[in-house]
């Protein structure tokens, strides 16, 4: 934009809100207002434009969605119209960024490609390379480890190419710090090792004390995976001292999740509980759904390892609750959207590659990528409408949830890998067993699995889930540590019965939960059926 242009009075207008811009947010927006109204009356497209920008941009860090997207909507089209693309790209940038924290990853994954399409197209390698590093995050977050390292490993180039820029340093850890997760989550060690050296080697002076606390959590990760007990200890004590109770949340929210849900794997209750705590105190704050979502997960998870049944039933209705906010938040998301493909027209055909990522992703948001069975997402939608009209055609419906019995020992005593290919193995006993159809599997989760038959006699159903249990049973994959037997076993609880309108796929979900319970405290190996009501 060439301020320039404009008389003394608009230029400091502008220049007013470039200065206050994140500071202080009220009187941004106040001339935001002048700016705009002004604007409209020369009819003006670049203040226009401007103003709606950088009221949305305020609106972004007042965590305003609802304004935010009207805002960034708003600007879309008098920048493109005046050819202000740089704009355009930051937009969409930041629509994929509030998308992403929403927990809307294949719109993120839209703005941001958009955002890359007019990089290229318009050569704005300033750019490009930001949009390349929230793409890394935004695979990071769906665990495409191989893409998010195509994408960091791009921005990374530029960064290195530009040391003269502002927040250098800051820029090069996230770039090394986000190529280190992707390695750990593919089980590489040595290269997540080496890269959070170069951190420490190249960085470390330089970081604020936020930084740090992230890279630490990483750090402790690592250490964990790679049994360091001294090293992680360090790593949590610093954390410790390290967390403060007004840090932007937002930032680093990815990073101390996943730190607490490593605490819970290793069982590391007191400190899991003290970081919750603070957590969860400062999602609040921000409201954003999909977080406190997350955070909720893991708390739904402690409660059933430490076994705090009344406490886990209520934190799983909260969970539902928050799941039907976000339903509305996702909602007013679709609706920006479609908004905004009528305002670009033709100015934009959303090219093949854009459609590509997507599909890859909704197959991504519905396939468990270990096992290749449907997640419970697909779990979420398949098992409402399997309900819906089980109570309408007056049919019966059962859900099981098994789980593989001493799995923990399995996994550290044969390795992550025997792990994989262990519940691999399951799901594709799950798979033959449903062959007899009107069957649906899916991966819970870890190494939980979750069965949906539909139309079955409660005898019929029991029979089915023995056949499963029989199969599993003749594959003797050995297991030393387990207490049930030599070879790998499953527990399973199943909640049978004729739906009715009083209840919801859910009850019947925590009901055949709550029999799996029964059966791994009294005898695992075994199966537990029972009906509404039996728990
Ligand atoms: P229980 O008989 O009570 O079920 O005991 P368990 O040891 O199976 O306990 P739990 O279900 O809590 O343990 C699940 C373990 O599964 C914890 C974690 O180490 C492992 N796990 C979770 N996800 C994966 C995965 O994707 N791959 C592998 N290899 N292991 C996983
Ligand atoms: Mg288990």
């Amino acid at each position: 934009m060439n301020v320039n242009l404009y008389t003394k009075d608009v230029q400091n207008l502008i220049k007013e809100i470039q200065n206050y811009r994140g500071r202080d947010l009220d009187r941004v927006l106040s001339v935001c207002d002048k700016v705009e109204n002004y604007g409209r009356e020369v009819s003006d497209d670049a203040l226009i434009g401007f103003a709606c920008f950088s009221r949305g941009e305020t609106y972004y860090l007042m965590n305003d969605m609802r304004n935010f997207y009207a805002q960034m909507l708003a600007c879309m089209t008098p920048m493109e119209r005046i050819g202000e693309w740089g704009y355009v790209v930051m937009a969409n940038n930041m629509l994929g960024i509030m998308s992403l924290n929403r927990g809307n990853a294949p719109f993120a994954m839209d703005y941001y490609m958009k955002a890359l399409n007019y990089c290229h197209t318009y050569k704005l390698p300033d750019l490009e390379w930001i949009v390349h590093m929230n793409m890394g995050a935004l695979y990071l977050n769906i665990e495409e480890s191989q893409k998010a390292l195509d994408h960091l490993e791009n921005g990374y180039h530029y960064i290195m190419a530009h040391p003269e820029r502002p927040d250098y340093f800051q820029n090069l850890m996230t770039a090394y710090l986000g190529m280190a997760k992707a390695f750990l989550n593919m089980e590489l060690q040595s290269s997540a090792e080496k890269y959070s050296e170069k951190i420490h080697k190249e960085c470390r002076p330089y970081l604020s004390p936020l930084d740090l606390l992230v890279v630490d959590c990483f750090e402790a990760r690592l250490c964990r995976e790679q049994g360091e007990q001294k090293r992680f200890k360090e790593a949590v004590d610093r954390i410790n001292e390290g967390i403060l109770r007004d840090v932007p949340i937002m930032d680093i929210f990815d990073d101390i999740y996943e730190y607490l849900k490593m605490l819970l794997d290793a069982d590391c209750y007191e400190e899991f509980n003290r970081i919750y705590g603070v957590v969860q105190n400062l999602i609040e704050q921000t409201s954003i759904k999909n977080m406190e979502k997350k955070l909720l997960t893991l708390k739904i998870r402690y409660l059933k390892k430490v076994g705090q049944m009344n406490e886990y039933n209520q934190a799983t209705i909260q969970y539902f609750e928050i799941s039907e906010q976000m339903e509305k938040e996702n909602r007013m998301m679709v609706t920006s959207m479609i908004g905004m493909r009528n305002s670009l027209n033709d100015l934009v055909a959303i090219n093949r590659e854009v459609k590509q990522e997507n599909l890859a992703l909704h197959r991504k948001s519905e396939i468990d990528p270990l096992t290749g069975i449907y997640n419970r997402y697909k779990l979420n939608e398949y098992g409402e409408i399997a309900y819906e009209q089980a109570c309408k055609n007056h049919t019966s419906l059962a859900i099981e949830i098994l789980d593989i019995d001493f799995f923990k020992q399995y996994n550290d005593n044969y390795g992550h890998q025997a792990g994989d290919e262990a519940i691999k193995e399951v799901a594709r006993m799950m798979q033959k067993m449903a062959g007899s159809g009107n069957i649906f599997c899916c991966r819970y989760g870890g190494d939980e699995f979750v069965i949906i038959y539909e139309g079955y006699t409660k005898n019929e159903t029991l029979k089915l889930a023995e056949t499963l249990k029989e199969f599993i049973n003749e594959k003797k994959i050995p297991h030393a540590y387990s207490k049930a037997e030599k070879h790998i076993t499953i527990s399973q609880g199943i909640c049978w019965g004729e739906p009715t309108e009083q209840d919801m796929i859910w009850d019947y979900l925590k009901t055949a939960d709550g029999l799996l319970y029964q059966v791994k405290k009294i005898s695992r190996n075994s199966i537990r059926i029972g009906s509404m009501g039996d728990v």
